[in-house]
């Protein structure tokens, strides 16, 4: 296994919580430790050119004690079982920590979606679905995007399991387009959770986003929609990248030209008059809040001593790493946990799954109302936490939720 394998870092976070529940429920402990099933599955795609090609995914199925497993679906050619099973880990205890009642999974299939064209995309999804469809449901797993999956995917892969069950199934996926029973709010959800979450632990702190220095790592997908929310902050960013690398300017960039560049495809790399560096470059500038909105482990033992943000916000899934995690809170620097920043976007999957299995359909004001008070709500549970075991914010988050998770498995007697 590597360094930084982000299932040991899973557990290696579970198990630090585990010590201040006072050893009171070793059986389930020792079973969420690991998921409940994993299965794997090859998709065999035809080509354009002809050629079938076999494609590898995974679903992994967390734990479900509290209600049906659910995640994103990661298409992406680094793909790996132990990343599926830390993200479906980890979602198992984001929904706990905001009291979803829901449990964790994560689909992942390695391949570079920027290679297949849009027709072996969709045979791709619509394959997943076959070969995965009797594992799946409203009440037993609920899909939904993740990194480099989106609303059309959705949409092929709802239209393919409601054919092969034989009935409308929308509650099935989550972030499918609204024509189709999503929810309004749901594509920039993450973004605006983690920003309600921000702007109230800036007001736990007597502080505001007004005129703070902001780094984005990743101008896309919850970056970009975050890029544009936070800027109607009064907060000025100053750096972000994309795959290609980052720029920065400290008198601030210009929000709009990132935007159009990122809509239109294009590379940060074209964005004129700023310096351009790394993305190793870009964690280490000088800010007020660093949020890390692309993969695992940006943040490790390497570069964690390095890092001179005053603030972490955590909008993508694992970016810091548990030794890392230490260098930080070791040297002052809080991390609001992706447990709870990136929780937005589950939680308005929760909201589409109730509002498809009720079939009645809520205002945009509703849900960000409601979405607003999950995040505030959940915020603090985890920072009262933190303060009643003098820990750091991830420590007491992961305390909350593996109560709940691990009461719920004892009172069913899993
Ligand atoms: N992929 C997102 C996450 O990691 C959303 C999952 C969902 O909506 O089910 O939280």
């Amino acid at each position: 296994m590597s360094k930084n394998n982000p299932f040991l870092s899973a557990q290696s976070q579970m198990r630090t919580a585990y010590e201040f529940l006072a050893w009171q429920y070793d059986t389930e402990f020792a079973k969420i430790l690991y998921p409940e099933r994993v299965i794997e599955v090859n998709i065999p795609v035809q080509m354009d050119t002809g050629e079938i090609r076999n494609f590898v995914g995974y679903r992994s199925q967390h734990n479900a004690a509290r209600g049906p497993y659910k995640g994103g679906i990661r298409y992406h050619q680094d793909v790996t079982k132990d990343e599926v099973m830390a993200l479906s880990t980890w979602m198992s205890i984001k929904c706990a920590t905001l009291d979803l009642p829901l449990g964790g999974g994560k689909w992942g299939v390695i391949v570079n979606p920027k290679e297949l064209s849009e027709r072996e995309l969709e045979q791709l999804s619509r394959g997943w679905v076959r070969g995965l469809y009797k594992y799946i449901g409203p009440l037993d797993d609920v899909p939904a995007p993740d990194v480099n999956t989106n609303g059309t995917i959705m949409s092929w892969m709802v239209d393919e399991y409601s054919k092969l069950v034989g009935r409308w199934s929308p509650g099935t996926f989550t972030g499918k387009p609204l024509s189709i029973g999503g929810s309004l709010g749901r594509d920039t959800a993450t973004a605006q959770g983690g920003l309600y979450v921000l702007e109230a632990y800036m007001r736990a702190m007597w502080d505001t986003l007004a005129g703070k220095k902001v780094v984005i790592q990743w101008a896309w997908n919850a970056g970009l929609n975050m890029i544009e929310l936070i800027a109607k902050t009064g907060a000025i960013l100053i750096g972000t990248s994309d795959s290609h690398g980052g720029i920065y300017d400290a008198n601030g960039l210009d929000i709009a030209r990132i935007v159009e560049l990122k809509k239109n495809k294009k590379s940060l790399e074209e964005y004129s008059g700023v310096e351009h560096i790394t993305n190793g470059e870009l964690l280490e500038l000088d800010c007020d809040i660093l949020i890390p909105a692309a993969l695992e482990n940006q943040i490790t033992s390497d570069n964690a001593d390095k890092v001179r943000a005053g603030l972490i916000l955590e909008l993508a899934n694992g970016p810091i790493t548990p030794d890392a995690d230490k260098t930080l809170f070791a040297k002052g620097i809080p991390v609001i946990p992706d447990i709870l920043a990136n929780a937005g976007g589950v939680t308005v999957s929760y909201f589409e799954q109730v509002q498809n299995n009720t079939n009645y359909y809520w205002s945009r004001a509703e849900v960000q109302e409601k979405l607003k008070l999950k995040m505030e709500t959940a915020l603090a549970w985890a920072l009262e936490s933190a303060k009643t075991h003098n820990v750091m914010l991830r420590t007491g988050a992961y305390v909350v939720a593996m109560k709940r998770i691990l009461e719920a498995m004892k009172v069913r007697g899993m």
